[in-house]
Order: structure tokens, then sequence, then C-alpha cells
């Protein structure tokens, strides 16, 4: 690679599209030079405008297709390229999965050292459209009128306009507009984050597909609502079906969508829904899979890879509100599950309790300070699931694992390039790998969930 940069800012170049990011950019490469172009594909030729130079490499605006890759199609969504919540749009959904397969590829070959190991094909979905079932939409004013749509790519504007998101559930889409269009009608005003004042912050919607019950979330600065009566009176008409109206209080300058308290306004506090056999609680502030359709796939391979006959001890790190913990305790003897959040630990027990699956045990504590703790009290099960956040485990939490020696390990996650570091990790201290399976939880988005089985040699 040539010592400065191959390329200058503002200049216009020819390049030829050979691979592409995690985040969906197309790579193209001068002398070993990586450019980075958003909405171009492998196998495209583009004229580009260069836009953003380092030294080891460079952003570019696509100005003109020259060579169109023939798995390219037109995006669906009206607003696709100001919004950025999708990448892959533009990519038919058959070459989405191969992409996904061959990220996962990728990194087994230079991170895990694993060259010759297979992965499986993607599994993908039948439609993968309108699979999300929950919603989070920003709410503000435009003219004196209340809006709502995601914010444009980067930016705090909501994209103006926008009246439907096709990933999204259909019945929670139209309900935001519905919830939208009786604020506007009672004089509710959108919060007004610059200054700090007005009321309505964002309107979320959850949907248990399974059930068909709706929650519907009103996010505000302040717990005083203007008008609430009329409001809720006015969605009430609109959607006499919905079963729970929560307030969520958020009085915070912040990023984060929801604040600490949380009333409800009508109907239940929990909304249900089930996945397989198992039934969920849901609460205002779960965390709960944003896709039931592939999460059910996706807990299906977990349970096929712990290959469970009922007399197994399994523990599960990273459990959340308990789904895969309740899945497995269904076919194992015992189920320990260990969470971070403790509101979730209590969501997990509450639907152990819901399900009647008492051989279960859940902890709140980081894994990996539960896990030596676990190993140290003499605890060695005979399958362990992990399912961290993008950052991966943990060295201390692998280290576990190796000395409590199960002899299958299931590791579900949700980046490839940690999921390959740990990988390493375990094939160098006496596991190997027997199966990767990518299972496609985000279609039309870039991200790669993938579940994997080790078992221990010997
Ligand atoms: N298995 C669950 C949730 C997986 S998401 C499901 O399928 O629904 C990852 C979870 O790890 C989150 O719930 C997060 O709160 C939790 N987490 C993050 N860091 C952790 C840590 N150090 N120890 C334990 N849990 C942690």
């Amino acid at each position: 690679m040539s010592k400065t940069a191959p390329v200058r800012k503002n200049e216009q170049r020819q390049l030829t599209f050979i691979d592409m990011t995690h985040e969906g950019s197309g790579v193209a490469k001068l002398d070993g030079y990586p450019i980075f172009v958003p909405n171009t594909l492998p196998g495209e030729v583009a004229d580009v405008k260069i836009i953003f130079v380092k030294k080891n490499f460079a952003i570019g605006k696509l100005s003109n297709l020259i060579e169109v890759s023939p798995n390219r199609v037109e995006p669906p969504c009206e607003v696709y390229h100001q919004c950025g919540g999708c990448q892959l749009q533009h990519l038919d959904y058959a070459s989405q999965l191969v992409m996904k397969q061959n990220q996962v590829k990728n990194v087994m070959h230079k991170v895990a050292h694993l060259p010759d190991i297979d992965v499986n094909p993607t599994i993908g979905m039948e439609h993968p459209w309108r699979y999300r079932n929950k919603v989070q939409i920003p709410v503000g004013e435009k003219n004196g009128e209340l809006i709502t749509g995601f914010y444009r790519k980067k930016s705090h504007d909501i994209i103006e306009g926008m009246e439907r998101c096709i990933i999204t559930d259909e019945v929670n889409d139209e309900m935001v507009n519905g919830v939208r269009d009786v604020a506007n009608r009672v004089g509710i005003r959108a919060y007004d984050e610059k200054i700090h004042k007005g009321t309505l912050r964002h309107i979320v919607v959850r949907r248990g597909k399974q059930t068909n019950q709706v929650m519907l979330v009103l996010v505000t600065r302040t717990k005083e609502m203007p008008y609430k009566k009329q409001f809720i009176d006015g969605i009430l008409s609109l959607y006499p079906e919905v079963n729970s109206i929560m307030q969520n209080v958020n009085g915070e300058r912040t990023n984060v969508i929801l604040g600490r308290q949380t009333f409800c306004l009508y109907g239940d506090d929990y909304i249900y829904d089930t996945i397989g056999d198992v039934k969920f609680a849901i609460s205002a502030k779960s965390f709960y899979q944003v896709n039931p359709d592939q999460t059910k796939v996706l807990y299906d391979e977990a349970l096929r890879m712990a290959q469970l006959t009922g007399s197994e001890t399994v523990i599960d790190a990273y459990c959340g509100i308990g789904t895969i913990s309740l899945f497995l305790a269904q076919q194992a003897k015992k189920v320990y599950g260990v969470e971070i959040v403790p509101e979730a630990i209590d969501d997990a027990k509450k639907n152990a309790e819901i399900n009647q699956l008492s051989n279960t045990e859940f902890v709140v504590g980081q894994a990996e300070k539960v896990m030596p703790w676990w190993t140290s009290q003499g605890l060695r099960p005979d399958v362990i699931v992990v399912d961290p956040p993008r950052k991966g485990c943990e060295e201390a939490l692998l280290e576990a694992m190796v000395t409590m020696g199960p002899e299958r390990i299931v590791y579900v996650s949700c980046n490839p390039a940690t999921l390959a570091r740990d990988l390493k990790y375990l094939t160098e201290h006496s596991y190997e790998v027997k199966e990767i399976q990518p299972v496609d939880m985000f279609p039309q988005t870039s991200h790669v969930e993938t579940i994997c089985l080790l078992t221990r040699k010997l």
C-alpha cells in the first residue's frame, strides 16, 4: 500500500467495486487502498466523488452508475436513501443472504483462523418485509402540525411525509399515524429538543404477533399531559381493540427513548406473546426480540444444537428476559440464567412462573463474574448457551466456560467479528466448531446473526 492516499478530496473517480463492508457499502481498491461508497455493489463500475480522505481509506459518494449489478433492485421504500435504518434494500434478498453467509466465512478465515470451516447458507424469511413487532417513532412539528417519522441519516431532522416503514408491522405503522392525527386534533404539542419544551417525544407501538395484543406507549417530557382525557378517548374510539396504553415519562435531554417512570393510562400493564409453546409477558420497557418469526427459527436452532434429552443442566449466559432459557427448560433438567439488567431478570422469573417452568434459576450480575463464581461452587453444566451483546464475551467468561467443560457450547452472536475472536479462544482451549448457522433476523439491514455449535474434544 502506498504511504499517501491515492485520491484527493472532491476528486471525481471511476471505480470498480469488488466487495462490500459489513455496513453495506461497496468497496473499491486502488493499489490496495480501500474506498468505501454507500449504495454500490460488488461487480459494479461507477463514477464517484471522493468526500473524505484518510491515510489508509477514503469514502466516496456515488455520482453515476456505469455498470449495474444484476443483483441490484429498486429499493421499495420511498425514504430508503434518507433514512439509513436499512442498508441493503438495493440488493435482492437472495444476495443479501449470500452476503451475510460470506461475511461470516470471511471472519472465520481471517479472525478465527478456521479457513476450512463450513458456514451454512443463511436461513432467510419467506416474506422479508413488515417483520418488526415494535416501532418507536419520534414526534416533531412542522408549520404548527405534528409530524412523525424517523430521523434523516446522521441528524435529528424528522423525514417529512414518512407515512410508513415497510419493515414494520402494518398494524403498528397505521397506529402511529392514527395516534399522531388524534394528538394533532386535540392540541397536543410535540417535544422540541432544542428548547426542551413541549410534550410528546415518541410514539411506541408493540404487537404480540401470535396473540395480536397491542401496547401503545406515549413518551412524554412531563408526567402532566395537557388534553390527556381527550387524547386517550380519541385513541380508543379509533382503536377500541388496543390492550394497553402506557405513558412513559422522559424528562431528560437525551437520545435514549424511554425514561424511568411508566404509568398505565388504559388497560393492562403487560401484553403477551408466544414463541413456540412459551408465553412471554412484555412490559413497556422489556427487551423482546423484534423479529418474532425468525426468533422462533433461531431458538429452534439453539434447541437442536443443545441436543437435550431431559437430563441436562444448562447455563444460559446473557439471558435477557429468559427467552432462550425458557425455551430450553422445556427439555432440560435445570436451566440457570444470568443477566446484568435487574428488570430483565424480574421478567424472566415472571415468565418462568407463567409457563410453570420451575426448573429455572435466574441471577442478576455480570456473566463474567457469575460464571467463575458458579465454577467455584462446583456447577458443571452439560450445555452452555451464550448470547452476548456486540462486544462478545469477556475472556474471564470464556475461561470459566472452559473450566466448567460442558459437552456442548451454543454461541448465539449478533456480531460475526467478536464471534470469530471468541471461537479462536475456544478452539485453542479444547473445543471444536461443529456447525455455524447464520439466521437472518434483520432482513434489508446489514445486521448478521449467527448461531454456532462447539463440542469438547475428547
Ligand atoms: N438471550 C436474550 C438476550 C440477548 S441480548 C434473548 O434472546 O432475548 C444480550 C443481553 O446481555 C442483554 O439482555 C444485556 O442486558 C445482557 N448483558 C450485557 N452485558 C452483560 C454482562 N456483562 N453480563 C450479563 N449480561 C449482560
